[in-house]
């Protein structure tokens, strides 16, 4: 039994809807999946019915930017309600955030002499948490770029000429409302963001887990995340972070995380509060 827990759909940067991604899953032979969306739970609903038709365990989640000491870093919630009413506004509010980034990043592009306007890329994304890979994907349908990479290389990664810094919470702040909203805190991919300095602050702000095994992790890598785990006393986790055609091929079925994971998870879940 296996659980692949870092999944996008189309309701952020991922190009499956639920129902694609549900039966991706369903071939790959996984038990649990996790929808870990960037900054929203819209897709939750229809990805947990999608599951349900075919006997697969749905675990709610979002992904969330933060920072530490200026650091970005990601945070992934899971078994959150997703209903939450202050957790839903705060997500609301990450939405308009990364609008409003959208509405800059196109501003910039237009200074450099490119005419996208940020209309064509909301548009294009149709969902409330547009990102990066959105506009890479409108500079290259208008064929201002070649290819996504192109488009990050020449224009949207860190200082290029349109990178727009997003506005973040604390990792301490995001940590607090996940646990508000009754899930689990787990730092995404910290193979990627060489983050291992910041670990102990985290774990002191509550952190439950760090993300082991990820597509972009060398085995080195996983081993040592887990060991990291160990000390800590923190949950192992993994996930493909799987977008779909996004990123030329879909990873998800990469990574296979033993079901015993999960059910580590749910033993570390808050009691559920009365009321809930
Ligand atoms: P954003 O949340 O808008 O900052 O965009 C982040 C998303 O862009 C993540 O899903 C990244 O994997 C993706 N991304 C970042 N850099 C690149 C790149 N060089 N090529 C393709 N995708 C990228
Ligand atoms: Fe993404
Ligand atoms: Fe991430
Ligand atoms: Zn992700």
């Amino acid at each position: 039994m296996f659980a692949d827990l870092h999944l996008h759909t189309s309701f952020s940067d991922g190009t499956y809807s639920p129902e694609e991604l549900a039966a991706h899953a369903a071939a790959h032979g996984l038990t649990a999946v996790a929808l870990t969306d960037h900054d929203t739970v819209e897709g939750c609903e229809r990805m947990a019915a999608a599951c349900a038709l075919r006997q697969l365990e749905f675990i709610p989640g979002t992904e969330l930017t933060a920072e530490h000491e200026g650091h970005e870093l990601h945070l992934l919630a899971y078994f959150i309600d997703s209903t939450h009413p202050p957790f839903l506004r705060e997500l609301e509010r990450f939405q308009g955030v990364r609008q409003e980034r959208i509405r800059e990043i196109a501003a910039r592009l237009n200074t450099l002499g490119v005419p996208l306007e940020a209309a064509s890329v909301f548009s294009l994304a149709n969902c409330s948490a547009p990102g990066r890979p959105h506009v890479a994907r409108a500079l290259v349908q208008h064929g201002h770029c070649g290819s996504l990479d192109e488009a990050f290389e020449r224009y949207l990664k860190r200082n290029r000429p349109a990178w727009v810094p997003k506005v973040r919470m604390t990792a301490a702040a995001a940590i607090d409302l996940i646990h508000a909203a009754g899930g689990l805190a787990v730092l995404a991919h910290p193979g990627l963001n060489r983050l291992d300095a910041a670990i102990p602050a985290l774990v002191a702000s509550g952190l439950d887990g760090l993300e082991c095994f990820h597509s972009k992790h060398s085995t080195a890598a996983s081993a040592h995340y887990t060991e990291v785990a160990a000390e800590h006393s923190l949950l192992v986790t993994g996930g493909s972070d799987c977008h779909g055609m996004n990123k030329g091929q879909p990873l998800i079925g990469g990574i296979k995380l033993p079901y015993a994971c999960v059910r580590a998870m749910k033993q570390r879940l808050p009691a559920p509060r009365s009321g809930r």
